[in-house]
């Protein structure tokens, strides 16, 4: 995990990098997960200790830059977004790159058109089985640039496993999330398989466990969501549960334990992994540091919380529902949707609409205190560092604070200079 990417400069950043390298330097096992303040005056903006681009991302982007540079007089396509940024996916495009898909699968290219020579990148998420083959039988090559994050690899490996060893797979994701698609494919491939999106799924399968309801409405409810030939009587005996890698860390825990309670009181005691597979969750390291830290900032308490992150982020989404749960939360793709500190565009999770909003910034202290106004900010492991300099200081400019960014960063060039 400490390998260093070649990524274009743009993506780095003044003020998140500085305060990422002091923090990283005067810490180097990432355990101190306090968020870090950067003081203001009258206005304390606390940055989250984890956030942005991850190892996965880092190693999709280094990748499709490189077939840029590697492959000048050929045409180079991407499966669809290569990870969920839109700053990042504009910019691919700026440079030649086009999109064979969108991220729901709607085709945007046909398939028909590719060419042997030309050059396919699959994206961080991976690809389906089918999707491979079929790029192999137009005769493209798609290991050289292939983008697949290894830890989306290691739940295709697991579900493999857990094939093995006889357990239906149950796959905790967002069924239209392409990670989740490329997963519930792989998964098939070893066995009967299922994809679940929550708790409240998690209670419907349970039904279907018990024999409480016909595999008729198995059917019917969880339509285009199991695998060929599944059948409920047989193939929900015995499970393994495996994850979308940027679940709710606490959702998945919870979806694991009940299921495992479940099979446990249908089936009659049982030895360990009899019924249940005895594994961890495949929710990546980036998912779990990054929901780790915001609950630390969130700890340490604040008065309004901006997130940003593409909309179609699912990790970034999870920040956003973490935050909701404890104070107002403006969820922002970019400094452009602050319009004022009186109105602030963004997306509403709950409705999935982009909207405006208004008298958003807050006047005092939630707490009733004195003191200065805490804006947490956090961001998803698909989010440039840049991004979030461009909301830290437009933010600031807002708050006709921007002088006071150079002398609020120095207790960090301080940091660095005595960790050296
Ligand atoms: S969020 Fe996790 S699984 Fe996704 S690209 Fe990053 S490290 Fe890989």
């Amino acid at each position: 995990m400490a390998r260093e990417f070649d990524i274009p400069l743009f993506y780095r950043s003044e003020i998140i990098s500085t305060i990422k390298k002091a923090r990283k330097e005067s810490d180097r096992y990432r355990k101190d997960l306090s968020p870090s303040s950067v003081n203001l005056g009258n206005i304390e903006i606390r940055i989250a200790r984890h956030f942005g681009f991850c190892f996965g991302v880092e190693n999709a982007i280094e990748i499709a830059y490189r077939a840029l540079d590697e492959n000048p007089d050929k045409r180079i396509f991407l499966l669809s977004e290569m990870i969920h940024n839109p700053h990042v996916n504009e910019d691919l495009i700026s440079r030649g790159i086009r999109f064979l898909m969108r991220t729901d699968g709607t085709s945007l290219i046909p398939f028909s058109e590719l060419k042997p020579e030309d050059i396919v990148i699959v994206p961080a998420f991976g690809t389906t089985v089918e999707m491979f083959k079929d790029l192999e039988s137009r005769g493209i090559e798609t290991r050289t640039y292939n983008t697949t994050c290894p830890f989306v690899e290691k739940v295709w490996n697991r579900s493999e496993q857990l094939g093995q060893k006889g357990y239906t797979i149950v796959i905790h994701g967002r069924a239209k999330h392409e990670e989740t698609r490329a997963t519930f494919s792989h998964a098939r491939s070893s066995a009967p398989s299922i994809v679940i999106q929550d708790m409240a799924e998690a209670r419907e399968l349970a039904d279907f466990i018990s024999e409480k309801r016909s595999p008729e409405e198995f059917f019917d409810h969880f339509q285009g969501r199991y695998s060929p030939g599944f059948e409920p009587a047989r193939d929900l005996q015995r499970i393994g549960v495996v994850n979308q890698t940027t679940m709710l860390a606490t959702e998945t825990h919870e979806i694991s334990e009940f299921l495992k309670s479940v099979m446990a009181d249908h089936f009659g005691a049982s030895e360990p992994g009899e019924r249940f597979a005895d594994t961890r969750d495949t929710l990546c390291y980036a998912t779990s540091e990054n929901q780790q830290a915001l609950y630390a900032l969130l700890e340490s308490d604040g008065d309004v919380a901006i997130i940003v992150g593409g909309y179609n982020s699912s990790n970034t989404s999870h920040l956003v529902e973490l935050c909701e749960r404890q104070l107002p939360t403006f969820y922002v793709k970019d400094e452009g949707e602050i319009r004022s500190l009186q109105e602030i565009q963004h997306l509403d999770s709950h409705s999935g609409k982009v909207k405006l909003s208004h008298d958003w910034f807050p006047a005092r202290r939630r707490d009733g205190k004195e003191g200065p106004i805490r804006v947490l900010i956090s961001a998803g492991a698909s989010c440039p560092d840049a991004l979030v300099d461009r909301v830290v200081s437009h933010l600031a400019g807002l708050l006709g604070k921007k002088d006071h960014l150079q002398d609020a960063l120095e207790p960090f060039r301080k940091l660095l200079s005595e960790s050296a």
